[in-house]
């Protein structure tokens, strides 16, 4: 029987934006992934000093996202528990519940890659994967010499890292919460049913 490959997706997602849906999809895709959850963070360890929206909110944000995409599906493995959302715990978590045969591939921006050695037990995040799914991000430079880079932060990250060509979309959370804070359009950079609940629930009025 051929393994049950699932991808996995982690983000704040504050909100969901075409961005993350488009590389989701492009790596469900071109790897035959059966399907990929999404795992929104419950209390994310990067992102000290900046309030997140309320986790109830994110993930109705998420539900309308995917909502047309039966591939998709989200986790609720990080927000689930209390204390910082660590990687390595959640794998952890997640092999407990669907066995060691499964195939895992945890999907990055190329902005997470590069900072992949600072999260925590790095080694032990990447011991539980299948590959480590890699995609560019505008703004990010993703040449060949990376790799040694990469190598040298963590030993043994590109046996185990794929490098998958997706649409390039220069779209981020952070700039989607200053550009509704200062009036300006985020329409066709989040779907249709995001952007209305944002307005409905006057999200992101401070752009913080
Ligand atoms: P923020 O600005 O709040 O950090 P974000 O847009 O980076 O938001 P996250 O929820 O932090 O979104 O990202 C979740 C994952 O998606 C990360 O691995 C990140 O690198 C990746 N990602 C987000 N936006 C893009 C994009 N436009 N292209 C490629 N990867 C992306
Ligand atoms: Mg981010």
């Amino acid at each position: 029987m051929t393994p049950r490959r699932v991808g996995l997706f982690g983000g704040t997602f504050d909100p969901i934006h075409h961005g993350h849906l488009a590389i989701a999809e492009e790596v469900r895709v071109s790897l035959e992934l059966n399907e990929m959850f999404f795992i929104p963070a419950g209390h994310p360890p990067h992102k000290p000093g900046r309030v997140i929206t309320p986790v109830e909110q994110r993930l109705a944000m998420l539900e309308l996202a995917i909502a047309t995409n039966p591939h998709f599906s989200i986790s609720l493995v990080e927000v689930d528990r209390p204390g910082p959302s660590y990687l390595v715990d959640t794998l952890h978590i997640l092999r407990e519940q669907w066995g060691n045969e499964i195939e895992l591939y945890f999907v990055v921006g190329w902005d997470s890659l590069e900072e992949l050695h600072t999260w925590y037990n790095p080694l032990g995040i990447l011991a539980q994967l299948t590959f480590l799914v890699a995609v560019a991000r505008p703004g990010y430079v993703e040449e060949n010499e990376y790799n040694k880079q990469l190598e040298a932060r963590l030993p043994g990250i590109t046996q185990r890292l794929l490098v998958v060509q997706a649409p390039r979309l220069d779209i981020s959370s952070t700039e989607l919460r200053r550009r509704v804070a200062s009036g300006k359009p985020i329409k066709y950079q989040v779907p249709d049913a995001v952007e209305s609940y944002i307005f409905q629930h006057n999200l992101y009025q401070t752009g913080q």
